[in-house]
């Protein structure tokens, strides 16, 4: 008997691992970009755009996680990266896309400069 209590509880924690996470990729987005909330320029969105979408988008062919459009005050994140990455790595790519919004620019190596700023502004 007490075997099979073992056994039905360790299935049950096998299911509820693999159920659905409690953090949407949205909020996921949401909470890491207020974490660096300091940074975020006004009136500026983050949107997460599903697989499907990326694949098809022609602005996404030299990221694989996030890009933005400083003309329209928006950066697109990746869904399938928001649910995969580390948090120190979602952090960084988040901080880097607002580095190119920071200095309104689409030079790689002053949207990195402008991450490490606020990644050692917001720990
Ligand atoms: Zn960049």
């Amino acid at each position: 008997m007490r075997y099979l209590l073992i056994v039905a509880l360790g299935l049950v924690c096998s299911i509820a691992a693999t159920a659905a996470p409690l953090v949407t990729p949205e909020a996921r987005v949401n909470s890491t970009v207020e974490s660096l909330g300091a940074a975020v320029p006004q009136g500026w969105q983050f949107v997460v755009m599903n697989e499907a979408a990326w694949r098809m988008n022609p602005y996404t062919h030299n990221s694989h996680t996030a890009y933005s459009l400083l003309d329209q005050h928006v950066t697109y994140i990746r869904e399938t990266y928001v649910q995969s990455a580390q948090d120190d790595k979602l952090r960084s790519t988040i901080a880097h896309e607002m580095g190119h919004e920071l200095c309104g620019c689409t030079d790689e190596a002053t949207a990195n400069h402008y991450q490490a700023v606020i990644l050692k502004n917001n720990p």
